[in-house]
């Protein structure tokens, strides 16, 4: 199976750090032009795009939980770059508190890049797709979605939320030709984790069956797979990339 994603326009949300960064790179080894999309690591965007090299056609800066920055953004796609054919929604970010002294504001964020910040692109990227008559959207949830942890009551509702609207999505868009589908991904090695992981390191690896942490080149290669012709027959669907995690 040779996966060649040439001619493909592909927008990745929080592009230039973690998972997204990996993401834009197994994305342009297979071919894809790669709109990096950040908020706040201008510089972390800047050197990967040069570290792709002609394959990263853009950088946008555009917070994706603003509806203005979100319509910018992909206004400008639509301008530049004509086509898009594969949104992949990663930006994501945690603030875990225990919920008898969660404070409002820790909730409304979480909830507003997670989840609105999905909803946002998506709805933005869709409107492009539906023209093309062909998409696929990747929406990047966690396990969380599935199986709690302590403290994570805000971040687990936005993941949750993003597996519900993974499915109604796909069932609205598959029509339209346009394929969603959300990848969970248990504890992969980036800044989000560090603090977990080396907090409870035995105990995390206790609870993985294939006994070691996720790379980003483990989720990433699973968004190559859903992005191309060969997951064609897939959508709706939530796919853990855990080791096992949510099956012990
Ligand atoms: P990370 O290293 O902390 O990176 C987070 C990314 O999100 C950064 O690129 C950041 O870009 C971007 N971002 C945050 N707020 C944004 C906003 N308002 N607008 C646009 N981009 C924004 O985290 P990661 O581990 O790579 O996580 C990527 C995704 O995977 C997230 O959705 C996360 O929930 C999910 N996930 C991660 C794990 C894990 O163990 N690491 C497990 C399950 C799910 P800027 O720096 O430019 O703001």
């Amino acid at each position: 199976m040779h996966i060649d994603l040439t001619g493909k326009t592909a927008l990745v949300t929080g592009g230039a750090r973690g998972i997204g960064r990996q993401v834009c790179l197994s994305l342009a080894a297979a071919g894809a032009s790669v709109i990096i999309n950040y908020s706040k690591s201008d510089e972390a965007a800047l050197s990967l795009q040069s570290e792709i090299g002609g394959a990263a056609v853009a950088c946008l800066k555009a917070d994706v939980s603003k509806e203005d920055e979100v319509r910018a953004m992909f206004g400008q796609v639509r301008k530049t770059h004509k086509r898009l054919d594969i949104l992949v929604n990663n930006a994501g970010i945690i603030k875990d508190n225990l919920l008898i002294a969660m404070e409002q504001p820790e909730w409304d964020k979480v909830l507003d890049i997670n989840l609105k910040g999905t909803f946002l692109c998506a709805k933005y990227a869709a409107e492009q797709m539906m023209a093309q008559k062909a998409g696929r959207i990747i929406n990047i949830a966690s396990v969380a979605a599935l199986k709690s942890s302590r403290g994570q009551s805000n971040y687990a509702a936005s993941k949750g939320g993003v597996v519900a609207f993974t499915r109604a999505i796909a069932v609205e868009l598959a029509p339209k030709g346009i394929l969603v589908n959300a990848i969970l991904p248990g504890m992969i090695v980036t800044q989000m984790s560090e603090r977990v992981r080396k907090r409870a390191q035995d105990a995390i690896l206790a609870a993985i069956p294939l006994g070691r942490y996720g790379l980003p080149e483990d989720v990433a290669a699973l968004v190559v797979f859903l992005a191309s012709e060969f997951s064609s027959y897939i959508t709706g669907q939530a796919i853990p990339v855990d080791g096992g995690m949510t099956v012990s």
